[in-house]
């Protein structure tokens, strides 16, 4: 069983390195996914600062011809009371319009900005996709190995478990299913001149008669505690 757990441990260790490449391209693909999320709302940004700059451009040409109409009406006041009046709207709009002006100026300076930054963006997107490409051919080349590294281990374990009665095999597999792998511990002394032992699972005490069990018994002892099968220490068999 010693045997089989060492198999066991490599099996685990062959099938990470399949999950961590295969990771990689998810990991680079979530890489490319953030960026283009952040080109899609700077693109809406973009669209949003336009349709309010259009805006104050269309105010700003309402305005340009009230300021023509009222020149022309200044040519034609009959008193210079009227003049004053139409003069005072004219310079009111006038300076209304050129804070129209500086603020459609200020979105057309947001607006090169922000396609500065798409720019940017479609940049990060194209190296990224390269590299995602580079990624995942590797990966599938290493993907190919490691798959076969895990046939040939698992071959290597079905022949190490061919060895073991059923029962125990069992047992074997359900607790490698909860302790990722790793279903033995050792039994190891606490001090080599006292009769304490800890199981190096859970680090618990083990009773000296559960070690008594194991170096007498050829049957499965588990830890009461964390239910790993106890195997003794080099020190202890
Ligand atoms: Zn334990």
């Amino acid at each position: 069983m010693v045997k089989l757990q060492m198999i066991e441990n490599r099996l685990g260790a062959a099938k990470l390195k399949l999950t961590k490449c295969r990771r990689n391209v998810i990991i680079q693909e979530n890489k490319i996914r953030t960026l283009q999320n952040s080109l899609e709302a700077k693109k809406e940004e973009i669209q949003l600062t336009k349709i309010q700059s259009d805006r104050l451009e269309l105010e700003l040409r309402t305005r340009e011809d009230a300021i023509s109409k009222s020149r022309a009406q200044l040519n034609l006041a009959k008193t210079n009371k009227e003049y004053a009046a139409i003069l005072t709207q004219l310079n009111t709009t006038k300076a209304d319009n050129s804070k129209l002006e500086t603020q459609i100026l200020d979105f057309m300076k947001d607006i090169e900005a922000d396609e500065a930054e798409v720019n940017e963006l479609n940049i990060q997107i194209d190296a990224e996709k390269q590299k995602l490409e580079t990624i995942r051919k590797k990966s599938e080349a290493n993907g190919v190995k490691f798959e076969a590294d895990i046939k040939q281990i698992q071959e290597e374990w079905d022949d190490a478990a061919a060895g073991i009665p059923a029962e125990p095999l069992e047992i074997f597999k359900r607790v490698a299913e909860t302790y990722d792998g790793e279903a033995l511990a050792f039994v190891e002394k606490d001090d080599p001149k006292q009769q304490t032992y800890t199981c190096c699972g859970c680090f618990m005490g083990v009773t000296a008669e559960t070690v008594n069990l194991l170096m007498t018994k050829d049957e499965v002892i588990r830890c009461p505690n964390c239910t790993r099968i106890l195997v003794l220490g080099q020190n202890e068999s």
